[in-house]
Formats: structure tokens, C-alpha cells, sequence
């Protein structure tokens, strides 16, 4: 006997992955150069040069089995004290090493987070648009996950949908902004409304609710806004962070949960978090990585790139009459179906090598999500196949 919602997880291939998939058996067929792959979130831009300097100094420094070994569960104490320290320095807050947690990356921080909170019966709310994989760590963790529709005018946070979602059952809301897709920034008002909200709602069903803050792209920003600090807004937050897009280290799986002394029951909070880690399995991140990020726990990528992307496809695009959302962070954009029609578009993008990826698993089924983390050339050579897309509306 196997658990067949393990299977279905398993065996049910992501639209993004097929489409990944197809546009390298098409790169094959008709040459790399002619094929426009918007699909995946790989950052493609290097990983800083100070990565590469901590790297070959942690390498020198430290004996093999030392930079191999494992560190403690929790973390390396030079590792959690560098990042602490950041926190603190950065948004004046009051971070200490005990309050964080490190882990192969953001997906085991958001997996050991929900499994802390997954009590009987526990919702958590997922704000549409929403990265996919909540809804299977969610479910894994032996949640239900309630989707709120998103405000597909504004894409800002829809505080009176949320209220009508929320039930004595809500054990958190997962908050992610910058945002994949949209790379939308919720503002400080918005996020205060939600504060406020959550506030009244954990009163009312005494017991609190807690934003697990999903921050992947904090450090991918444009046009000078900023990503306000959850914990000086809401004092239940837990943060999910992760290198992985922030200094490009994708496959190297490291980031951290941090949970401020703020929240309420932070210490009993940090152990089931830290329980659920060890019960997952996810303790003891990549010892290497930590030591890297001991050194380079305030180096800042460069964003130039995504931001010239970001800026080539949103005029061009909407000059051709698309709808698209402009974004302020992370390195996506949702561009609207003319016939509010996403799957449909996606398949007539595919006729011009144009891959892009349908909103419905995003919880947005009428916009396409393109990965705008790719090389600058290969968007002005794309150009032309949009406007053949948009032609393709107007016959
Ligand atoms: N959360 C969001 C919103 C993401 O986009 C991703 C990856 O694309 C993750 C979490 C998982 O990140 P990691 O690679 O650090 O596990």
C-alpha cells in the first residue's frame, strides 16, 4: 500500500516543469535560439562575486571535516549571529541568534512552519496569486488550504475577502511579497489593514493567527519600494526566508525560519517549528552554505538585469495591447489572457515558441506568468512573437 496523495504529488507533473520539458525538446528541433522559455524561476543572474570569495576563504580557513560535518540542528552559532545581527542593523528590530532557524531553503522553512501550526482541523489561508507549492505542503502537513480570490484590478491585498475566509479554524495566513507571480509589494497601509484584522479575528477566536511570511525576493525591489518589515507590523509573524533568488543559490538550499520573540509563545512556537524540522527530516543545513552566509549575510544582489527585463517586457507588451501587472519585485509578471482565456493562451503562445505559463495553479486563471529572469537578448528576440501572439486576438 502507498499513500496515494504522496502519488498524486509525485506522478502529477507541474504545468511549469512541462513546459520547461517541452521547450528543450523544441530547442532540439529548431535550435535553442528560436525558443522563448518565460517558464521557470531559475535566477539568471550570477551569485554575487563575494559568494565565490567566502567560498574558496571558508574552504582555506576551516579543516574538511569541520566545512563538511554536521553544524548543530538549528544552525552554525557564527551563522545565526551574522544574519541576526543584519536584521537588527537593517529594520531596527530586535533579532536574536535563538530566533533563527536554518534550512535547505524556503520550502523546508514553509514545511517545518505549517507542521509546527497544523493542528486538528487547521486552515490556512493561501491569497491568490499564490506560489503553487503551498498548497501541497499545506496538505502534506494535514491542513486544509482556502484559497482567497485575488483582486485582479489592483492585485492588493483584498482585506474583505480575507475577513470572509477566516474561520475559528485559520491558524495562518501565508503573506508572500514580493510576490510570485505578480511581483506585486504589499504596502505598509495595506499590510497594517491586515494586522488589524487579524488582531480583531484572533481576539475573537482566542487564540492567534500567524502570518508566515514567505520572503524569498525581499532584497528583489524596484523603483525604490521597499518591503516593509512584517514583525514592526504584526507581532504573530514568522518569517520564511531563503537565498535561493536573492543571491542566486537556487541549488545550494539554504535560508532560515525566524521566529521573533514577538510572537506570541515564540520560544514553545520555535521549538515545534525546530520539532517539525527534525520530524521532516530537514535539519542541518548545507554546513558549507552556512559558513558562506556567516560571511555574506549582508551582501545584496544586483538586480540590474531583472530590472532592464522587467522594464523592456512591460512596455513592449503593453504596447501591443496586453494587460499586464506591473511589477515592483521578484522577477515575474502576469500578463492578462485578451480573452480571459490563460490555458488557451499559453497553448497559442506555444505555436510561436513562446512558453508561458497559465495563472489557473496560481490561483489565477486568467493571466499568464512569465519568468522575466532570463537573458536580455533572448526578450528582444522574443518581441516579435508577442506582437504575433496579440495579432492572433485581433483576426
Ligand atoms: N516561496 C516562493 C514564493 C517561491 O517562489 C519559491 C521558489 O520559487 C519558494 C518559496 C521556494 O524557495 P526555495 O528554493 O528557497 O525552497
Amino acid at each position: 500500500m502507498i499513500v496515494q496523495t504522496m502519488r498524486e504529488f509525485g506522478s502529477h507533473r507541474s504545468c511549469i516543469r512541462d513546459l520547461f520539458d517541452y521547450g528543450l525538446r523544441k530547442a532540439r528541433e529548431i535550435g535553442a535560439e528560436n525558443v522563448y522559455d518565460y517558464s521557470l524561476g531559475n535566477p539568471s543572474v550570477p551569485a554575487p562575486a563575494a559568494v565565490k570569495d567566502a567560498i574558496l576563504a571558508t574552504l582555506e580557513s576551516h579543516s574538511s571535516v569541520a566545512i563538511h560535518g554536521y553544524t548543530p540542528a538549528s544552525g552554525a552559532p557564527d551563522a545565526r549571529l551574522a544574519v541576526a545581527e543584519d536584521l537588527c542593523r537593517r529594520y531596527d528590530a530586535k533579532i536574536r541568534p535563538e530566533n533563527l532557524f536554518f534550512t535547505c531553503g524556503a520550502a523546508p522553512a514553509l514545511v517545518s512552519a505549517l507542521h509546527a501550526l497544523a493542528v486538528e482541523q487547521s486552515e490556512f489561508l493561501l491569497l491568490a496569486p499564490f506560489f503553487p507549492e503551498y498548497a501541497v505542503f499545506v496538505t502534506a502537513a494535514g491542513g486544509k488550504p482556502v484559497i482567497v480570490p485575488a483582486d485582479t484590478e489592483t492585485f492588493s491585498l483584498d482585506i474583505a475577502a480575507i475577513e470572509r475566509h477566516l474561520t475559528a479554524h485559520t491558524q495562518a495566513v501565508i503573506v508572500n511579497s514580493p510576490n510570485n507571480p505578480s511581483g506585486v509589494i504589499y504596502s505598509a497601509a495595506e499590510l497594517e489593514a491586515l494586522a488589524a484584522l487579524l488582531c480583531r479575528k484572533s481576539a475573537e477566536y482566542a487564540h492567534p493567527i500567524y502570518i508566515i511570511a514567505d520572503e524569498p525576493y525581499r532584497e528583489l525591489t524596484y523603483d525604490g519600494v521597499e518591503v516593509p518589515f512584517l514583525p514592526h507590523i504584526y507581532a504573530d509573524t514568522i518569517i520564511c526566508y531563503s537565498y535561493s533568488k536573492s543571491l542566486s543559490l537556487p541549488g545550494e538550499r539554504i535560508g532560515y525560519v525566524c521566529v521573533p520573540d514577538t510572537a506570541t509563545d515564540s520560544e514553545e512556537l520555535y521549538f515545534a517549528i525546530a520539532g517539525a524540522a527534525r520530524a521532516c527530516g530537514h535539519v542541518c543545513a548545507p554546513s558549507l552554505m552556512q559558513r558562506v552566509i556567516a560571511l555574506c549575510a549582508e551582501v545584496r544582489p544586483d538586480i540590474a538585469t531583472y530590472d532592464q527585463n522587467r522594464q523592456t517586457l512591460y512596455h513592449a507588451l503593453t504596447e501591443y495591447g496586453f494587460r499586464c501587472i506591473k511589477p515592483h519585485g521578484a522577477f515575474y509578471m502576469l500578463v492578462e489572457a485578451p480573452d480571459g482565456d490563460a490555458a488557451a493562451m499559453s497553448e497559442r503562445a506555444k505555436k510561436l515558441n513562446l512558453l508561458i505559463v497559465p495563472g489557473a495553479d496560481f490561483g489565477v486563471p486568467s493571466f499568464c506568468r512569465l519568468s522575466t529572469c532570463v537573458s536580455p537578448d533572448m526578450i528582444l528576440r522574443s518581441l516579435p512573437a508577442f506582437r504575433a501572439l496579440m495579432e492572433t486576438y485581433r483576426k
